[in-house]
């Protein structure tokens, strides 16, 4: 089957998924791998999908979709997020799933890639509500998740709270006399129910080290330059004060409340008291609120595209005044916003690449679980730094070499190495 047929077969009518595939097949057509490669990875492993009742605090019950997406665990056990949102749906999961499985692979993280999401509109409802729907969801998944298997860890919606609840309620449905195997079944935990020192920080930190190599790459000082926001949750608020820390102004904010610009720099400690306090960006008093194209116009030396996927379409790729978009969000560009970007020669640092930093130390946190050991920050740093600079350089060697762009390459570093793995292993039975 050539790759224009393939591509067309996989067509599952969802735009993020058959995103994904054709980015993913631009990539197949460079490592070209065996067939039955390309036709195992094109759909996941295992797709489970849990409708769940949960009594809300007015006495009434709601009935909830969860999903778990397990695409890929050639490389280790399955690992990825867990999204609370409203547009969650089985095909933006799938996506995601196999977005992680290329993700770890790129990163030499030895896992494989899942994804799980429940559709629920996270703001309308209370800590308590959440706390049921969390526990009642983790039981619900029962034994297909577990910390040899397949660890979840948040995503858009969801934090370290909602993790040590999944983690507590999958602690009491398993075997008592082995608890404290069990903390390592999800990571992104809080430091003290078993979590990692940097993972709160992790992406955001891996998006500035990722900036940081195409900044000494293309000699661009961070200091003195600008950048805008789209989402300003967990990757989006500490990528934004670690590069405020290293000299960079903020100037343009997008999240689900709206819109707010000034050219003379946002003061990042301030717009996050405002987010706690009001729910997002909108009204913040330091900047004026402009309209969503104005905030994607706004001129500034880096875009970062750190709330949802699909956000950067041509025509907004057309109206961009930047530098480089680094993707903090997973799947924020389409692939006709991908072509403007080209053509209009801005540069792009992928999703797999530049938000990899949470799976990152997620790992890390898993090991020190297993291990019972506790890493110090520095120890930390210096590891995701040295896992992103690998990665990005093997990308930009196998963009140069193959002559496409950065998205193509950090997929195709990925599927090399699976299909390595596949050849030498072969196909059961
Ligand atoms: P979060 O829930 O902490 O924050 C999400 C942000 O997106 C919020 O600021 C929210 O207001 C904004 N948002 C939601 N809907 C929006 C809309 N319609 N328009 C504009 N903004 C909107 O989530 P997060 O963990 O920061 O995740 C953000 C992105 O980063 C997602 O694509 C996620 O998959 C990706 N990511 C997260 C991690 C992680 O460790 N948390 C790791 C890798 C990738």
């Amino acid at each position: 089957m050539s790759s224009q047929t393939q591509s067309e077969a996989f067509e599952s009518g969802s735009d993020f998924f058959d995103t994904h595939i054709a980015q993913l097949n631009r990539a197949m057509d460079k490592v070209k791998p065996p067939e039955h490669v390309r036709l195992i990875l094109a759909e996941p492993k295992n797709e489970i999908i849990v409708n769940f009742p949960v009594m809300m605090d007015n006495g009434k019950y709601k009935l909830f979709t969860g999903y778990r997406i397990q695409h890929n665990n050639i490389m280790g056990p399955y690992k990825g997020g867990i999204r609370f949102h409203h547009d969650v749906t089985l095909g933006e999961v799938k996506a995601l799933a196999a977005i992680m499985t290329y993700k770890c692979a790129l990163l030499e993280v030895p896992f494989g890639g899942a994804k799980g999401g429940v559709t629920i509109y996270r703001h309308q409802h209370s800590d308590a509500e959440i706390q049921r729907v969390t526990r009642r969801f983790t039981h619900d998944l029962g034994n297909n998740i577990g910390p040899d298997y397949d660890i979840p860890a948040p995503d858009v919606g969801t934090n370290s709270q909602v993790m040590v609840w999944m983690m507590d309620t999958f602690m009491n449905m398993h075997n008592q006399s082995d608890k404290n195997a069990q903390r390592r079944v999800v990571t992104g935990k809080s430091l003290a129910s078993g979590g990692s020192r940097g993972r709160e920080k992790a992406t955001g930190q891996g998006v500035v080290y990722a900036i940081q190599e195409w900044a000494d790459e293309n000699g661009f000082r961070i200091d003195g330059s600008t950048f805008a926001l789209q989402g300003f949750g967990n990757v989006g608020s500490h990528a934004a004060s670690i590069l405020s820390k290293l000299g960079a102004t903020l100037v343009a904010v997008n999240d689900h409340t709206g819109s707010v610009k000034n050219m003379e720099g946002i003061n990042v400690r301030k717009l996050s008291e405002h987010c706690r306090s009001e729910g997002g960006v909108a009204g913040y008093p330091g900047a004026e609120d402009c309209s969503k194209m104005e905030f994607w116009s706004s001129e500034c030396d880096i875009m970062i595209p750190a709330a949802l996927e699909l956000q950067i379409d041509a025509e907004v790729a057309s109206v961009m005044n930047c530098k480089l978009v680094v993707e903090g969000a997973n799947g924020p560009t389409t692939l006709d916003g991908e072509q403007v970007m080209i053509d209009r020669g801005i540069d792009c640092i992928p999703d797999l690449m530049a938000n990899a930093g949470g799976v990152v130390v997620s790992y890390f946190e898993w090991v020190q679980n297993k291990r019972s050991e506790a890493w110090q920050l520095q120890e930390i740093d210096e590891r995701l730094h040295f896992m992103m600079r690998r990665a990005y350089h093997e990308m930009r060697a196998f963009a140069r070499e193959h002559e496409c762009d950065n998205r193509t390459a950090a997929y195709a570093v990925a599927v090399s190495r699976i299909n390595s793995v596949y050849n030498e292993r072969g196909i059961f039975p």
